[in-house]
């Protein structure tokens, strides 16, 4: 399950940028697309609102049998977890929900009852929505507003040579749940842009490999990760372990898509003031530095047997 766009149709990103030409932006806006929201100047001063716009399809994002309420905190809980992506407080959400012939009330019920608790433990309002019919399969589209002090909207440039590269939380084998069940890092983005301003960020929702290359493109430079500082989801290791089939652990850590989790970059003196606090501050939620900024463009992993290079589709090679 991850981002897709229609498989006849151009690649997502590709598109993206077809599109971006013809859009016309004021001048309030500071961020358009490009970013994990858009970010606006509405006029408060020291100020800024975030944009964001997501949704989920069954079949792409979800089975037909999923969990209801799951299937409502995982449609809500992506939006926020772009929010984290720029350090900011998620607001307020409004829902579009596409029924497909035959549904019932009660399951309608149970998807607002998973987007209604996720938006309360952080404080979201729930401020209005629409349904309409969409025969084939269901979808939930969530637009969600947000704010973040000017000083302390991270960005997915700024990131420079000799940063450290660093992500919360485990990767890879998402599939197996944790893609509906995710906390958005809210908490910990706002922390770290506070106490110790990231150069840049993004939350991985396509795999590191691809969404740290993000930040590649935008700082001109590549990065070298550690094999062994990579924390892998003990399902990623099941599921290599149980099919031949299935992606090898540190490939499924570097291409699956649906962690939800932050990738950010940080000069490398503070490391170890920042293990120290946010262990502290965040017991449940692991933190490692998995790599550093460097030069020379592209991405790099260093293991036991050399240093191979990765491409963001996964294809790995000797160098
Ligand atoms: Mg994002």
């Amino acid at each position: 399950m991850s981002n897709a766009t229609p498989s006849s149709g151009p690649d997502e990103f590709e598109l993206i940028s077809r599109l971006k030409a013809k859009l016309p932006t004021g001048d309030s806006v500071v961020i358009g697309v490009g970013d994990d929201c858009a970010v606006i100047d509405a006029g408060v001063p020291g100020q800024w609102q975030l944009h964001k716009t997501d949704a989920v399809v069954e079949g792409i994002h979800f089975t037909k049998d999923a969990d209801p309420q799951q299937i409502g905190h995982k449609a809500l809980g992506r939006a926020l977890s772009d929010i984290a992506a720029m350090a900011g407080t998620p607001r307020w959400a409004t829902v579009t929900l596409g029924l497909p012939d035959g549904f019932d009330a009660e399951t309608v019920e149970s998807i607002y009852d998973g987007m209604a608790a996720l938006a309360k433990r952080h404080e979201v309002s729930l401020v209005g929505g629409e349904t309409v019919a969409n025969p084939e399969r269901l979808f939930i589209g969530v637009s969600l507003v947000g704010e973040v002090a000017s000083d302390k909207c991270i960005l997915r440039s700024g990131a420079s040579v000799g940063d450290g590269v660093w992500v919360t939380g485990e990767l890879g084998g998402s599939i197996a749940g944790h893609h509906l069940e995710f906390t958005p890092r809210l908490a910990e983005a706002r922390w770290l842009a506070a106490h110790h301003q990231p150069s840049a960020m993004i939350d991985l929702s396509d795999g590191l490999a691809g969404d740290l290359c993000h930040l590649l493109v935008e700082a001109n430079a590549g990065a070298e990760l550690l094999e062994s500082a990579l924390q892998i989801r003990r399902e990623a290791r099941l599921r290599a372990r149980e099919s031949e089939a299935a992606k090898p652990p540190l490939l499924a850590a570097l291409t699956d898509g649906e962690d939800y989790e932050l990738c950010f970059t940080l000069g490398q003196g503070r490391a170890v003031m920042l293990l120290d606090q946010f262990k502290q501050e965040f017991p449940g939620t692991p933190l490692s530095c998995v790599g550093k900024i460097v030069e020379r463009p592209g991405l790099k992993i260093r293991q036991k047997s050399g240093i191979r290079e990765i491409s963001t589709r996964g294809y790995v090679h000797f160098q």
